[in-house]
């Protein structure tokens, strides 16, 4: 295993072998199969370009050379920043055969994360587009080069300038490696965590193939269909789940959109056939607004909805507005998943973020003390199983804090359990405003503010307080043209019987929200905003 990387415990281990839930499959085998059985099957789409499965395999091969003669070896890290494209997808099944480990970031990542993701993965080399949305990654790459110096190679999609370019490593001679051990970290992915430099997140070929077959088949995903990745393939959502690479295993076409912008996603959609997709919530009520503008027909689509809160009547409404199917999903990076199946009835489909993807998941529900809430009641989310992780790559500090000394995942994630058992996303822990003592949940204001004829969206931040440590901001993106005022508000949600604590201090209007690279409104900025220009 890695040095760094934190093994399951041996018993635990051997009882998911026995089980079936690791198979010793790697993910160096991607491809393999459909590139074998169906040679001229489309494996991946984008707006200007098709690849069919046998020539992706064979670019994979070649890459994997060219990575090879540049210098990658078998257990280093190469961080891996590039958009949506065919060379994502190229790239990462190359550095898999070679059991090369692609830390896998986002491309609006600039110096301070990929500096710092560069020092503590200790990578090797950096994989950057030239220029992308008007930024020049090269000028990026040198800075990141002169302040970590085990960098050694930049490969550069597109124009390399005094680097290396992909299309020359492209070119060189397949190589056919050993195949990687199956219980050695295959990738890396980054955690979402809105505070602080995000963190490793390891993930073995084991567990990861787990979690590509399995999604694939509880979300029905197989070789008649194709997947589309709206959000960016770095990240596990369209990555993994099944995402871009359980298309690929399954000999079905990964579709890959720009953006998740209706423009650049929908027209693909008609196009390419799409049976499965998946999105943030941020994004569904414009693709309702705008799916009309399109004339596709969504009938066969199912979306995965997922990755913040989101409320039933939001779902219902965009589902009959696409006219598609909408599951829910409630996942991590750290592994687990827990969502809805496209025959649950609309009730826990659309109201729940269901059950998880695998019997041996394990899920906690804890209050402050660590105790085991009383059936029903909200909690902090605890969790471990077979495609969880058991620790952070080198952190051991941080780990001791998020796990427990059993090998929970302390998710910071408050959530109840219906008596069928769906699980109900109630809010973060840190996404508690603590107003003087009394603990304000965000997620659950908002969404009582959401029910508010006059408030289209919501965001409750905290704002430092001098008197009372912190007090509660409302962002609200209004309706229509007449916006509600601060008191109409704290009176409809006194009226919806919340208590006085729990009612915001301070509103704010705003037209939009800001989102974070991957889509989530941005509580960070909000809170900055209020700071420079106090409303309400
Ligand atoms: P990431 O690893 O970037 O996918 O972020 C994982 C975090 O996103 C989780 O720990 C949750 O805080 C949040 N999240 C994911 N799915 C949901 C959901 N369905 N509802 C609310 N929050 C979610």
């Amino acid at each position: 295993m890695l040095t760094g990387a934190v093994p399951w415990p041996a018993a635990l281990a051997r009882r998911y072998r026995r089980d079936g839930y690791w198979t010793g499959e790697t993910l160096a085998e991607l491809l393999r199969g459909p590139a074998r059985d169906r040679p001229t099957h489309p494996a991946v789409a984008t707006r200007a370009d098709q690849v069919g499965y046998a020539e992706l395999d064979r670019r994979c091969d070649a890459l994997a050379g060219g990575l090879r003669a540049a210098g990658a070896r078998a257990g280093d890290r190469w961080v891996v920043q590039l958009p949506n494209s065919v060379e994502l997808v190229t790239v990462c099944v190359a550095m898999f055969r070679l059991g090369v480990i692609p830390v896998l970031t986002l491309t609006a990542h600039r110096l301070a994360e990929i500096g710092s993701l560069c020092a503590s993965a200790d990578a090797a080399g950096l994989v950057i587009p030239d220029v992308h949305l008007g930024y020049d990654h090269r000028t990026l790459a040198r800075a990141v080069a002169a302040a970590v110096p085990g960098v050694r190679s930049v490969v550069v999609a597109g124009e390399p300038a005094e680097f290396t370019a992909l299309a020359e490593l492209a070119g060189a001679d397949p190589v056919d490696p050993a195949p990687p051990d199956p219980d050695e970290v295959a990738l890396c992915l980054l955690s979402g965590g809105t505070t602080g430099l995000p963190k490793l997140i390891p993930r073995t070929h084991n567990d990861y193939a787990y979690q590509l077959r399995e999604t694939a088949t509880a979300m029905r995903l197989d070789g008649s269909g194709a997947y589309l990745a709206a959000l960016p393939v770095a990240h596990n959502a369209a990555l993994g789940c099944p995402g871009v690479l359980g298309a690929l295993r399954c000999g079905a076409t990964a579709v890959l959109a720009s953006s998740p912008a209706p423009d650049d996603a929908i027209p693909l959609i008609g196009r390419a056939g799409v049976t499965l997709t998946t999105l943030m919530p941020a994004f569904l009520p414009l693709w309702a607004a705008s799916a009309d503008l399109f004339d596709v027909d969504l009938s066969r689509l199912v979306i995965e909805v997922g990755g913040a809160m989101l409320d039933e009547a939001t779902a219902r409404a965009a589902e009959q507005a696409l006219g598609c199917t909408l599951t829910r999903w409630f996942g991590m990076g750290e592994g687990l998943l827990s969502f809805t199946r496209v025959d649950d009835p609309p009730g826990v489909r659309l109201g729940t973020e269901g059950r998880p993807l695998c019997p041996a998941d394990e899920l906690r529900v804890v209050g402050e003390d660590g105790r085991d809430v009383a059936p029903g009641a909200v909690g902090e989310l605890l969790t471990r199983g077979p495609y969880t992780l058991r620790g952070y790559y080198r952190a051991d500090e941080h780990n001791t804090r998020v796990f427990t000394r059993d090998g929970f995942f302390r998710t910071g994630d408050l959530v109840r359990m219906t008596p069928a058992g769906d699980m109900i996303v109630e809010g973060r822990i840190r996404d508690v405003i603590n107003r003087g003592g009394e603990k304000v949940p965000a997620g659950e204001v908002e969404e009582h503010l959401r029910a508010h004829p006059l408030v289209r969206d919501a965001a409750l931040v905290a704002v430092p307080d001098r008197a009372m440590g912190e007090k509660s901001a409302a962002f609200v993106i209004p309706a229509g043209a007449s916006p509600p005022s601060l008191a109409q508000l704290r009176d409809f949600l006194r009226g919806r019987g919340l208590a006085a604590y729990k009612l915001p201090d301070r509103l704010a209007l705003v037209e939009r929200f800001p989102h974070t690279a991957i889509g989530k409104v941005d509580k960070a900025r909000l809170r900055d905003e209020m700071l420079v220009a106090p409303a309400g």
